[in-house]
């Protein structure tokens, strides 16, 4: 019998693991700008054209490589960068794994050239789809010029799931202006199809930058920030609190100059702001942080977006302090717009409603430790401008809480009173015009069934009205690219899949209202807290706050009720008292 077991081919291997580095037009852009920024330019001009889909091109100005480093470039693990495992630990370069130019060299047709500072002359290699051409003699300019021509040519699959060349342009923007931000002794200039997007000048300064990329009306709203603690620092900027947008799209971390996403520091910014916006509104920030490398691991995500901090605590304290400090300081109270009787101090719980509470609430981590009548911040974070009431309650069998109300005491089903919540608060913003949409940073690639696919693309617009876009991505997957920001932290193949569920029960009659309603539900349902979830003071909390929906008679989606009220009077009839 033969061997079924085979080791891929060299090829195979580099086309999969180029995936994890390079996603689509603008993570080649900011590999190949970390490289730049890596080789000491000072200046970094890139280009695209078609979105990149069809050539980008990154020139700079830096140290440029030697003829047996450039013949190095498109293997995969080399780099100048990291030498044994010790140097894992503090890594001060953007680069270390030494994966970008292979991965692109094995997914798209590219070049490099470059000239080493000093040197006479410059050389020039090509990879196309892995394969290399020798290393030869070329006419350069100082510094690295490269270029990559039609990704993901040599895997197909991918290129289909590039979006359209409008789109991956602005992704690309993106990328550059987050180079440009956290790097401002570095000059930059972005050129699309042959136009300048924009150009900026090593001399600029960031809130310069910052009013170019971001207008100058938010750049007049911002109030600085900058605070140390032990070697760590902060530095940057908040908006005024008048200046919050709907969704934190708005929110930029760096971490020692690279862009990350944490939801550790947007949350320590949130609380920064506690007490001064609504429930849907968000902080705008601009925030760079400075850490020993050896404080941090940058190593735990391939295209190096998220990070892990060795004390994350500490971190979020300072960054939840210094906001609130820079706010004080600023004096932003008169420029909040309270409702009439909210300046009494208590400010934290009038403006906080169920929105946010229910999206932290959705965002809380699952199979948290029960914890009753604690404080609802740990002592980790900066304390609230108010502090909110503890919640009086015992979850029983993880499925059922007994709360206690104003006028007795309440038996709630954990998962039918969280369902009607979201539902009634999806319901009031899509009624609303409202229903704020999260896109998904990756889309949610999601197999099924290819009658389901055809399924969900006939109600693609119905879906694309609840927050639900929806793409094909081949016979039988679909791509998921956004969610209602409400259940963004749930998983979206199993919102999707509920949605297919009922779409293949068949249309319930009475049109297209009762159709919403219907997916709607089944969205709630997919996103609530199940029975058998651990819950936590804050989630029991806001399960409380909407005591009016604890009803013994309407019921849930699926027609159960979602609690029971006892009220003091009854017990005090059994109890004879
Ligand atoms: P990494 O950045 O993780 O080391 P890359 O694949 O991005 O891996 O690059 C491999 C090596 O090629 C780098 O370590 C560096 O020595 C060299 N290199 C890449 N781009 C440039 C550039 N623009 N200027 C000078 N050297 C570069
Ligand atoms: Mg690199």
């Amino acid at each position: 019998m033969t061997a079924r077991i085979k080791k891929l081919p060299r090829a195979v291997v580099d086309r999969i693991a180029a995936g994890e580095v390079v996603e689509r037009p603008a993570s080649c852009v900011k590999e190949l700008v970390e490289n730049s920024l890596d080789a000491g330019a000072t200046r970094v001009d890139v280009e695209i054209r078609g979105g990149g889909r069809e050539a980008i091109t990154v020139k700079d100005d830096g140290v440029g490589m030697g003829a047996e480093d450039v013949a190095l470039a498109f293997e995969s693990h080399a780099t100048s960068k990291l030498s044994d495992v010790g140097d894992l630990d503090h890594i001060a370069s953007f680069g270390f794994r030494g994966e970008a130019l292979a991965s692109m060299g094995a997914v798209a047709d590219c070049r490099i050239l470059t000239r080493e500072r000093g040197a006479e002359h410059g050389h020039e290699i090509e990879s196309q789809g892995g394969t290399t051409t020798p290393v030869r003699v070329a006419a350069a300019p100082p510094g690295t010029v490269v270029e990559i021509r039609q990704l993901f040519k040599y895997v197909p699959a991918r290129r289909r799931f590039l979006r359209a060349p409008g789109t991956e342009s602005a992704h690309v923007t993106s990328a550059v202006q987050a180079a440009a931000l956290a790097n401002t002794g570095v000059g930059f200039s972005l050129t699309r199809d042959g136009s300048v997007a924009f150009r900026v000048n090593a001399a600029d300064d960031r809130r310069e930058r910052i009013a170019r990329f971001h207008g100058r009306r938010l750049a007049d709203a911002l109030i600085a920030v900058s605070a140390t603690d032990s070697g760590t620092s902060v530095e940057g900027f908040v908006a005024r609190p008048d200046a919050a947008r709907p969704s934190a799209a708005w929110q930029h971390f760096f971490l020692n100059g690279r862009p990350i996403r944490d939801r550790s520091l947007q949350h320590a910014l949130r609380h920064g702001f506690e007490g001064l916006l609504t429930r849907d509104q968000f902080p705008v920030a601009f925030l760079f942080l400075t850490i020993d490398p050896a404080e941090v691991d940058v190593n735990v995500h391939p295209a190096k977006l998220e990070v892990r901090f060795r004390d994350g605590d500490r971190v979020h304290r300072l960054v939840g302090h210094a906001v609130r400090d820079a706010l004080l300081a600023a004096d932003v109270r008169p420029a909040i717009a309270l409702p009439p009787n909210a300046a009494d101090g208590t400010v934290g719980n009038r403006l906080e409603g169920v929105g946010e509470a229910l999206a932290a609430f959705l965002s809380a981590p699952r199979a948290e430790p029960t914890q009753h009548e604690g404080a609802a911040h740990s002592s980790s974070t900066p304390a609230p401008l108010t502090a909110r009431p503890a919640v009086r309650y015992l979850q029983v069998r993880d499925t059922f809480l007994v709360f206690e109300t104003d006028d007795g005491i309440a038996v709630v089903d954990q998962h039918a009173l969280h369902e009607r919540i979201l539902l009634e608060e999806l319901k009031s913003r899509v009624a609303a015009g409202g229903l704020e949409v999260q896109i998904l940073l990756v889309p949610a690639v999601i197999e099924m069934p290819a009658a389901d696919v055809d399924l969900l693309l006939a109600e693609a617009d119905t879906l694309a009205g609840l927050g639900l876009r929806v793409d094909r991505f081949g016979e039988t997957s679909i791509a998921l690219q956004s969610l209602p920001a409400l259940l963004a932290r749930r998983d979206p193949a199993r919102v999707l899949g509920g949605v297919v569920e009922r779409l293949r029960d068949g249309r319930t009659p009475g049109g297209r209202g009762a159709l919403l309603e219907t997916l709607l539900h089944s969205m709630a349902c997919r996103a609530a807290i199940m029975a058998g979830d651990r819950i936590t003071e804050a989630q029991a909390a806001e399960l409380l706050r909407r005591a009016d929906l604890i009803d013994s008679r309407q019921g849930c989606a699926h027609g159960r009720p979602t609690g029971l009220r006892i009220p003091f009077s009854d017990l005090e009839r059994r109890f004879r008292r």
